[in-house]
């Protein structure tokens, strides 16, 4: 499959970039690895008049520790530089260990952090050619008006199929957006819509420019596991992060999100109440396991049946309890 035709930008610092937003908002898609537009692109389900290629902008390449205050990654900051950061896997292990999980190192050498947070929705109704869309009288999320998950309705169920935004939940991350109007910043569990075609909340001529982890929920225990087809390379069909602040036997804080089986990945409200004050044993781990299995609401967007995948966040749920607590 080939590429649509597309006029290229290549601008070298922030300013620049929204400039481009600004001018051509609506016509426009942000590029920075490419591993997931550039399929899309090949599909048709994104025909932009222009491309903007964010990578020669070196100021979002950088990742650091601000003391006191935690740690600043830039959007451009791929999964394979987290995945080989000594310190992200000492000081924010539950961001490690979803990193490592996402594709497959090739993928990852190229693939962005702010790329996966601002991943597509994923259904297998829409991730697919458009001679293959066309067939099936296409679907709301693309040239039509017609779910063919939840037929009859009037929105859409795309299923928010990225790894480490389950992790960045845990970790209370929080976004720093770029604009016509200057920086501003917010949480990342405000950031999602959990409508699967307008998934984010970012205006046309916005950009995501760095992501913040705070100091607070530096060292916290975390786990992350995932379900997905072949173990070497496949978006989760579902995901589940967990982060426990444990500094001796009882659970001091604590949150655990899940990604992969809802239009945007969720922190499970209920978790903290369930573990803190706690030791992490079967019991504990079980009542997590059904609290994530609660608000998981797997339809038939992807591979697997929904069935499948929410008892499959509810076995996920309870290893990666047990294992962040150190069971
Ligand atoms: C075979 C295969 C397997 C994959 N498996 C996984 C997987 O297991 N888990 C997973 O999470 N992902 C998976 N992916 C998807 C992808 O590789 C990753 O999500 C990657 O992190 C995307 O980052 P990127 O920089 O390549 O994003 P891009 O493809 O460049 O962009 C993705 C989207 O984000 C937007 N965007 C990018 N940067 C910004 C920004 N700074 N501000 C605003 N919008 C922005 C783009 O416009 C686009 O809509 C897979 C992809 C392939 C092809």
């Amino acid at each position: 499959m080939s590429l649509p035709s597309f006029k290229l930008m290549r601008p070298s610092t922030v300013a620049e970039a929204v400039e481009h937003l600004v001018k051509h908002a609506g016509k426009i898609q942000i590029l920075a690895g490419g591993t997931d537009l550039i399929p899309s692109m090949k599909q048709r389900l994104f025909e932009p008049e222009f491309v903007l290629d964010i990578r020669g902008i070196e100021e979002l390449q950088k990742i650091g520790v601000v003391p006191g205050l935690g740690m600043e990654i830039g959007a451009l900051v791929t999964l394979s530089k987290l995945e080989d950061s000594e310190y992200v896997r000492q000081r924010y292990p539950v961001l490690h260990e979803a990193a490592k999980t996402v594709a497959s190192p090739i993928l990852r050498n190229m693939g962005t952090l702010g790329g996966n947070i601002c991943l597509d929705t994923r259904c297998v109704w829409y991730n697919q050619s458009l001679t293959w869309r066309k067939s099936c009288g296409f679907c709301i999320k693309k040239d039509g008006d017609l779910c063919h998950v939840a037929p009859g309705g009037k929105r859409c169920w795309a299923a928010f199929s990225a790894d480490t935004p389950a992790a960045l939940l845990c970790l209370n991350a929080e976004l720093e957006i770029a604009g016509p109007r200057g920086f501003r910043r917010t949480l990342l569990k405000d950031f999602y819509t959990g409508v699967g075609e307008a998934r984010m909340k970012l205006e046309a001529a916005e950009m995501l420019v760095r992501i913040f982890l705070p100091e607070s929920h530096a060292g916290w225990k975390g786990a992350y596991k995932k379900l997905r087809i072949r173990g070497s390379i496949d978006y989760p069909l579902a995901g589940v992060a967990v982060a426990l602040k444990k500094p001796g036997s009882k659970v001091e804080d604590a949150r655990v999100a899940i990604t992969a089986v809802n239009p945007a990945p969720y922190l499970v409200p209920e978790a903290p109440h369930a573990l803190i004050g706690r030791t992490v044993d079967e019991h504990s781990a079980t009542v997590i396991a059904e609290l994530a299995a609660h608000i998981a609401r797997p339809l038939t967007t992807s591979a697997l049946t929904p069935e499948y995948r929410r008892e499959m966040v509810k076995v996920f749920a309870k290893r990666a309890v047990l294992e962040a607590g150190g069971n």
